[in-house]
């Protein structure tokens, strides 16, 4: 997949851009903040319909101003595509691929595939399961537009069940729908939980040869899905899975009540990583953790090649610099294909490795 162009209007700093990207390496640099992360996250945005550091959408807008547009010309299955998100401060943002009207996120997956990464990933390991949770969200989302809904519609499930649990005690009526959102919840939990376990599956195949090979043949890393304690079989069916995370919930009822926060469900589940059978997030040092997530990240690029016959593009924010020489040739050594966006603060020589361009940003402009 090839990002061709891009078109920002009233992006973050961006007044207005229009660039035109190398099928293969993109070095751009610049000092620090001149809109090198703004236009990474402009194109990741394409691809996911939202933002790794955003919650809301409007603030990817510019400040002071209404409204966004970004438009990018993107290369994928042999066809052209005209991508394109409308944000607005008052209302709803609109997706059109090729001038139509997408109806959801989830019809964008799949369309550009990007796979981001930014220093803060170099901690996946160690943070909280939230960052791994969203680290699985955001692949899976964009091979499967049936995940991308379930996790659209699961959060809205979520959210409300926390506002009756929250002012259930104020207003006990409220209690009266509690049976019917946790049957919402269990079924779309369902097809979360399934889509998730064959994720992993797939990580599990893949990334402990790139982490062997990375550590110089001598690290042997596992991955476990962690989920729902009543669920058997995560890889199962999701109607298989239903009856088994009603339970949970039947079991957490009392003390979701007390607590009045959500217990049960997926949005509690984890990436186990263990490396030489121990706990990453536990025993691993610092640099045993940053490789293990760059495994990971490497790992995830490889599975939307195999799944899709075509390299993501893949963008690297920063993140070389935070490197050290030999996880920098690692990395730079296996991807030798597919097209990448790589930001520094000075130009680092990076155009030489591989048939590319070079931009300068300065204060939101190319120069
Ligand atoms: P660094 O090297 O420090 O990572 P950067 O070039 O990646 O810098 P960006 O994160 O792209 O910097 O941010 C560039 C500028 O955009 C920052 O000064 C930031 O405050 C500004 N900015 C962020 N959001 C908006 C917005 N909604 N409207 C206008 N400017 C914004
Ligand atoms: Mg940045």
């Amino acid at each position: 997949m090839i990002v061709r162009s891009i078109s920002l209007d009233f992006f973050r700093n961006y007044l207005h851009l229009e660039a035109g990207f190398h099928p293969g390496v993109n070095v751009i640099y610049g000092e620090n903040a001149q809109g090198k992360t703004n236009l990474l996250e402009a194109v990741a945005y394409l691809s996911t319909a939202s933002s790794h550091r955003a919650r809301y959408d409007r603030e990817l807008i510019q400040f002071g101003v209404d409204h966004a547009f970004v438009q990018a010309q993107v290369s994928a299955r042999q066809r052209d595509f005209t991508l394109e998100a409308r944000l607005s401060r008052g209302g709803r943002r609109q997706l059109f691929s090729n001038g139509v009207r997408l109806k959801s996120a989830g019809e964008l997956a799949g369309v550009l595939n990007t796979v981001l990464f930014c220093p803060e990933d170099l901690y996946l390991i160690r943070e909280g399961a939230l960052v791994r949770r969203r680290f699985l969200d955001g692949c899976i989302s964009q091979l499967r537009p049936r995940y991308a809904e379930a996790l659209a519609e699961y959060r809205r499930l979520y959210e409300h069940k926390t506002r009756i649990l929250r002012d259930g005690t104020e207003k006990p009526s409220l209690l009266d729908a509690l049976d019917e959102f946790n049957l919402r919840m269990a079924q779309t939990g369902a097809v979360l939980i399934h889509y998730r376990a064959h994720f992993v599956k797939r990580l599990r195949e893949v990334t402990p040869a790139i982490h062997l090979d990375f550590s110089g043949g001598r690290e042997r890393l596992e991955l476990h899905y962690e989920t729902v304690k009543t669920v058997t079989d995560p890889e199962a069916a999701p109607r298989e899975i239903l009856p088994q995370l009603l339970e949970h919930q039947e079991r957490h009822r009392q003390a979701e009540l007390e607590s009045r926060q959500c217990l049960s469900g997926p949005h509690k589940d984890d990436l186990d990583v263990e490396i030489d059978g121990k706990s990453a997030k536990t025993f691993a040092s610092q640099g045993q953790t940053r490789t293990a997530a760059l495994s990971l990240k490497l790992a995830c690029r490889e599975i939307f090649f195999q799944e899709t016959g075509e390299w993501p593009v893949l963008l690297l924010d920063d993140v070389l610099s935070e490197l050290d020489p030999r996880r920098q040739a690692f990395v730079l050594g296996r991807i030798t294909s597919g097209q990448v966006f790589i930001t520094c603060c000075e130009d680092m020589g990076l155009g030489r490795l591989r048939e590319g361009k070079t931009f300068h940003i300065h204060a939101g402009t190319l120069v």
